[in-house]
């Protein structure tokens, strides 16, 4: 079974953040730049403050008829922040995030940012594991192996 530490080593560790006192308008240009959903928020010392995600901005800018010029990522932010750690199963992660209802989740080792994994990560974790799985029953069917490698 995978572990977070796997898809963050084919992944990558980079993290895009942005601080609090930048406006949402920044933030939803970030998340265009970079091809992300959600970004962490970080305070100048670095301290991981919330996560914004498209959805704060859908519901809480558009939705209640706000400026994201003038409203700071702050105000829509989410402070309570859900994260993991590398040793994590990806099972546990995708039970975390359903339980949660959240589509991304900050990875960190003592106190450090060291990745952002989203529900697709982990879909297409599974997705590949299990095609790894089917295939090698196939083969061992067709009795081209001895036996299953997990
Ligand atoms: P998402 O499904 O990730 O787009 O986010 C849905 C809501 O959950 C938004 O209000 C986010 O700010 C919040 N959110 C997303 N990820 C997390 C997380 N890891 N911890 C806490 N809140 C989160």
């Amino acid at each position: 079974m995978s572990k977070i530490k796997d898809l963050l080593a084919t992944k990558g560790n980079e993290v895009w953040s942005i601080g609090p006192a930048h406006s949402v308008y920044q933030a939803i240009e970030m998340m265009a730049l970079k091809g992300v959903g959600a970004l962490t928020v970080l305070s100048d010392e670095g301290q991981l403050v919330g996560i914004i995600s498209e959805r704060d901005y859908a519901r809480k800018v558009i939705l209640q008829g706000k400026s994201s010029k003038s409203t700071p990522v702050s105000e829509i932010m989410t402070q309570n922040v859900v994260f993991i750690e590398p040793t994590y199963r990806v099972e546990e992660a995708m039970a975390l995030m359903t339980a949660k209802r959240v589509r991304h989740l900050p990875v960190m080792t003592d106190g450090n940012l060291v990745g952002m994994i989203s529900v697709g990560d982990l879909v297409k974790s599974i997705i590949d594991e299990q095609s790894h799985v089917i295939e090698q029953l196939e083969r061992y069917i067709k009795g081209e192996t001895a036996g299953i490698d997990h």
